[in-house]
């Protein structure tokens, strides 16, 4: 299903490279940012590999999208932000830096500067409680 060894997503996928997961279904998968934005990034991808918008088939755009919007619904209801980002980058040009595609999740705060990216990788207690509130808000 995702084959390329090279590719991180597919690694996370596969279950080789750890990933604090809040969603997963037939074709997509929804795991937390390791390096997040702000608090509660998201980001959502096809099962089977892809590199951008322009490669993804409709079948797994359309399960990515329903997916990215459950997601931006439970981060709405969990984390109570007053705003939500939906990214998506397409080569290097345009930011992109993990070339399997996917929709990023941004919770945002009211006069708070969000970059495109985080910097500094997250403490995985902090990330890991916000997840399950997430999942649960998936749930509910
Ligand atoms: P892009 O720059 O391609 O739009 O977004 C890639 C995102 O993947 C970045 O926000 C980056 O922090 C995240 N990322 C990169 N490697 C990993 C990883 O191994 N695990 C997780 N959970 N996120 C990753
Ligand atoms: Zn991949």
């Amino acid at each position: 299903m995702s084959d390329h060894t090279n590719c991180v997503f597919c690694g996370i996928v596969r279950g080789d490279i750890p990933a604090i997961r809040v969603h997963e279904d037939a074709a997509t998968l929804a795991f937390m940012d390791i390096r997040p934005a702000s608090p509660g990034h998201t980001l959502v991808i096809p099962k089977i590999h892809a590199p951008d918008l322009l490669a993804i088939s409709e079948a797994d755009l359309c399960a990515v999208t329903i997916v990215a919007q459950r997601i931006a619904r439970a981060v709405h209801q969990a984390l109570a932000p007053d705003g939500i980002r939906i990214m998506q980058t397409n080569g290097a040009a345009a930011g992109q830096t993990v070339f399997h595609y996917h929709v990023h999740i941004i919770p945002m705060q009211d006069g708070q500067r969000v970059g495109t990216h985080g910097h500094e990788h997250a403490q995985p207690e902090q990330i890991k409680a916000l997840a399950a509130r997430i999942a649960a808000a998936l749930k509910s």
